[in-house]
């Protein structure tokens, strides 16, 4: 079979609702480069089914910097590691409004509040942090996601009486890759906080890190668990090798692994939110708008943690071009986009 009579066959049977087998999720990341273009055409279809033509913007906040126990061979803040990342404890709530209503001047529609440490540290930070979310709940219109590390049942159920709708808690990677990544927690660590999250009723975020060493095999294997884990949204990150982390030398992915990794994510998760974050930039380079022709259907906007992001001006002018428009708030219902919550990017 003809590569785009493969491709627009996949896409025809997860548009009627059907799955990939995890050998047909194998043959699509391992499409050929000069085939890659058949797969995104049919990626681009799934996308435009089940997401339309709307984009949906994250901002996101680093409200406590650095000095983590943690050692994720990726993170600049790990305090395994000796980069210049900055440290800080957590912000004030006006800090965090001031930056919260930047993110709302940007035209994000998402506010992804992140502390680094593998948890929230002590009763005051919960505290603090439920309050700070609250004052973004009444003063502006974005929708909120925290990313705080591992969290117990009685801390999720704080958060979201204070309107917290959305929790991000990576896997990272693969199962089989994890130990090679972090080893002072674990998987299954991380899979609880993700159940404990689904369980609360929470819009959960879970994705990983491309580039770390992973074979194609796990890419599969990540995406197949989050399907299994009916997770909301995948944001696919790709490595930016820091200087000063255990992984500072890792070689950039290519452009078209890059498109393949998310064409696979769209066509394994038809429905979900794919969005892609960190490293998109220095990755894929000029081919930046073909992400969301691979499948994704969401972004982060302005600087990432520890590094800088490009001009968000930009962004919205790729997704303008791209006929795109972008997603106001309320787009937090699980699998949803609401008609009423949309403009077109044209107008930003
Ligand atoms: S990814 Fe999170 S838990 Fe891991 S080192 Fe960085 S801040 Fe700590």
């Amino acid at each position: 079979m003809r590569p785009h009579e493969l491709f627009n066959g996949y896409s025809e049977r997860v548009m009627q609702g059907g799955t990939l087998s995890p050998q047909e999720a194998r043959e699509i990341i391992e499409t050929p480069h000069e085939d890659v273009f058949h797969l995104i055409s049919a990626a681009n279809d799934v996308r435009r089914h089940f997401k339309g033509d709307m984009v949906d913007l994250c901002v996101i906040v680093n409200t406590k910097s650095g000095a983590c126990t943690e050692d994720c061979a990726f993170c600049a803040q790990s305090a395994h590691h000796g980069t210049d990342a900055p440290v800080y404890p957590l912000m004030g709530k006006q800090e965090i409004l001031k930056r919260a209503r930047a993110a709302e001047a940007m035209g994000g529609n998402k506010l992804c509040f992140v502390t680094s440490g593998r948890g929230v540290e002590s009763e005051d930070d919960l505290a603090s942090i439920c309050d700070a979310i609250s004052a973004i709940a009444e003063q502006t219109s974005l929708d909120r996601c925290g990313s705080l590390g591992s969290l117990d049942h009685r801390q999720l159920k704080r958060l979201r009486e204070a309107g917290l709708q959305s929790l991000h808690h990576n896997i990272e990677t693969a199962e089989s890759f994890f130990e090679h990544i972090c080893t002072t927690h674990t998987y299954e660590d991380r899979i609880r906080t993700v159940r404990a999250a689904k369980e609360l009723g929470f819009y959960v975020c879970c994705g990983g890190i491309f580039g770390m060493g992973e074979s194609p095999q796990q890419r599969v294997e990540m995406a197949l668990a989050l399907r299994e884990l009916d997770i909301d949204s995948v944001p696919l990150n790709f490595l930016n090798p820091i200087r000063g982390t255990r992984l500072e030398h890792a070689e950039l992915l290519h452009p078209l692994d890059i498109l393949k990794i998310i064409a696979l994510f769209r066509f394994i998760l038809p429905e979900k939110d794919i969005r892609a974050c960190g490293g998109r930039e220095r990755n894929l380079r000029s081919l930046q708008p073909l992400m969301y022709l691979a499948g994704a259907n969401c972004t982060v906007i302005g600087n990432y943690l520890t590094t800088q992001g490009r001009d968000y001006k930009e962004d919205l002018e790729m997704i303008a071009d791209l006929g795109l428009g972008v997603n106001l708030g309320g787009t937090l219902s699980p699998g949803t986009t609401s008609e009423a919550h949309k403009r077109t990017s044209g107008i930003l």
